[in-house]
């Protein structure tokens, strides 16, 4: 079968899949109360659910999977959710976004089902700064967990940084240090705004170009972009061990390498983190015979995709915060 395509030519070799909305931390532009669940808010995928809406992506050219959330580890049957994902055929790159909570005590699980890249946010390398980011006072555990996935042998490691404006923007000299002698990906990216956090994001929102000259007044190389490289802009110096991508959603062109499609725990199919709609998968699960329908669905929602997102414009679509949608 054809791989899925837009009339912009993009391919959508990859899946990001929410699984869960809920999460244990209160990330200050994401959810600064916590969760809570709006009232008759549906139950997230089940395990047979997510079985059948993988085996339709991959009909249609998927081979990337990326379980996010909210926070992805919060449902108890990951582990199960990370097997059935791998042992659906085309499935090849496994990996999960995660708070880190639980990568100290879980890693190995993970990895004996099928999990092969993980992304773990760490807004800042100082413990009272990340607990004032997060509501967490959780860095040390967390960090020793990535140590752990790096010497284990995981094949992707990456840390995800949500730069902030007088909170965290100062810390390029400590992630530098960091990096010297982890051999990891971190990533800067640029704070969004969402539904929820305009007043946020207007205190906080910082240009990533800033840190990315800094970058390259420091010896920092740009590296050519892969034909089928995600947004990150990415750099490396040979003198550390560690890369630094930039992910600037803001930046002329971000939307032309487009490859994800998302779903959320509930199994709304999301063309774009900022679209203005979400078509509903989950009627198209409760069957195996419902196969062939799910795929015509998918296909059939691809030319809705548009070029770009308006966050320019202050447009954020349906997404209130991305814990809801699936960052
Ligand atoms: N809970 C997991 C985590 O934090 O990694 C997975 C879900 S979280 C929504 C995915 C990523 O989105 C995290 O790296 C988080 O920092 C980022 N994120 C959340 N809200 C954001 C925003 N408004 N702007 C930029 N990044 C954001
Ligand atoms: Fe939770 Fe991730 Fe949102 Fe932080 S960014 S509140 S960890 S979903």
């Amino acid at each position: 079968m054809d791989a899925l395509s837009d009339r912009y030519g993009r391919r959508f070799p990859y899946l990001r899949l929410s699984v869960v909305p809920a999460c244990n931390f209160r990330c200050m532009y994401c959810l600064p109360r916590g969760y809570h669940a709006a009232a008759g808010t549906a139950s997230p995928l089940s395990l047979q659910e997510i079985t059948r809406l993988l085996r339709g992506f991959v009909q249609l050219g998927m081979h990337k999977l990326r379980i996010t959330g909210g926070e992805p580890s919060v449902r108890q049957d990951l582990t199960a959710i990370l097997r059935t994902a791998a042992a659906v055929p085309g499935v090849i790159k496994l990996a999960i976004s995660t708070n880190g909570t639980l990568l100290s005590r879980r890693l190995h699980e993970w990895m004996d089902s099928g999990l092969n890249a993980i992304n773990v946010s760490v807004d800042s390398l100082d413990r009272a700064v990340f607990a004032r980011i997060t509501g967490r006072d959780l860095l040390d555990d967390i960090l020793r967990g990535v140590d752990m996935a790096l010497a284990s042998g995981l094949p992707s490691v990456k840390l995800n940084a949500v730069l902030l404006r007088d909170v965290n923007d100062h810390e390029l000299p400590a992630w530098l240090d960091y990096l010297r002698d982890h051999a990891l990906g971190l990533r800067f990216i640029e704070l969004m705004q969402t539904g929820d956090n305009l007043a946020f994001f207007r205190e906080r929102h910082v240009r990533a170009e800033r840190l990315e000259h800094e970058l390259q007044n420091l010896g920092w190389q740009a590296l050519p972009r892969a034909a089928d490289a995600g947004p990150a802009r990415e750099y490396r110096h040979p003198d550390y061990a560690g890369r630094i991508g930039i992910i600037a959603p803001y930046s002329k062109d971000f939307c032309t390498g487009c490859n994800r499609l998302r779903v959320t725990a509930v199994g709304d199919l999301r063309l774009c983190l900022f679209g203005e709609f979400g078509i509903p998968l989950r009627p198209l699960l409760q069957d195996d015979d419902q196969l062939d329908e799910l795929v015509g669905a998918i296909r059939g929602q691809i030319g809705h995709k548009e070029q770009g997102h308006f966050l320019h414009q202050g447009r954020t679509g349906i997404t209130p915060q991305l814990a809801s949608t699936g960052g």
